[in-house]
């Protein structure tokens, strides 16, 4: 499912946008200034914003730079000025259409179901291969590119706690002892034991569980080791 980040303060607007985007089957996250937006859209795993001009805080201009620095994901730009919109094009900003408010929601809907198709095909037609993906109940973790996200909310990993977490999740169901998981993930001349172990999963439980002490995905069975729940 795609997921679509609405940069708008204007809340009535940015319900109403969000509303057709679900009934499209969209998922939706509304960020209500230019800086929170900037920030969703640099940490969040989002395939297309949509970003309105004039924000409090960081305005759309410079967030619309800072997100093309970083992604390559379309740009949306609405503005309330058709003046603005000539403005923005003539600047060059990387935003990939712009909308004058106020639009008819279809066509915004139209436009969101355009841009993502043609994003896609150019993503497809660059000859790379896609990244390697495990989705699992909300996480997702990109083998390729070695990230992590929970509910679409990006985690920073160490080198160890990724490959731990990574070879838990590819081997679903399946108990591992501490042991097993230590030889698996340090080699051999790594200055370290079992507790090792113990103490990644502890820190890999407060980045992916909503709830520590009744872990979703990754299970502790008593005595024995861990297991990734399927
Ligand atoms: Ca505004």
């Amino acid at each position: 499912m795609s997921r679509i980040l609405i940069i708008e303060d204007e809340v009535s607007i940015a319900e109403l946008e969000r509303d057709y985007l679900e009934l499209s089957r969209f998922e939706v996250e509304i960020a209500e200034d230019g800086s929170q937006g900037l920030d969703r859209a640099l940490h969040g795993d989002f395939d297309l914003v949509i970003l309105d001009l004039m924000l409090p805080g960081i305005d759309g201009f410079e967030v619309c730079r800072r997100i093309r620095e970083a992604k390559n994901i379309p740009i949306i730009m609405i503005s309330a000025k058709k003046e603005d919109i000539d403005k923005i094009r003539g600047l060059g900003m990387g935003a990939d259409d712009y909308m004058t408010k106020p639009f008819s929601s279809s066509e915004m809907v139209a436009r969101v179901k355009a841009h993502l198709a043609r994003y896609e095909r150019l993503v497809g037609s660059n000859g790379q291969a896609a990244n390697e993906v495990i989705e699992i109940r909300g996480l997702k973790i990109d083998k390729t590119a070695r990230r992590v996200w929970i509910n679409g909310e990006e985690k920073n990993f160490t080198t160890k706690e990724f490959d731990l977490l990574t070879f838990l999740a590819q081997n679903p169901n399946h108990v591992y002892t501490k042991d097993q998981l230590f030889r698996e993930i340090w080699d051999m001349e790594s200055v370290g034991d079992i507790a090792t172990v113990t103490v990644h999963i502890k820190k890999i439980r407060e980045k992916i569980e909503l709830n520590t002490a009744k872990p979703q995905y990754i299970e502790t069975i008593w005595g024995v080791g861990y297991r990734f729940k399927m």
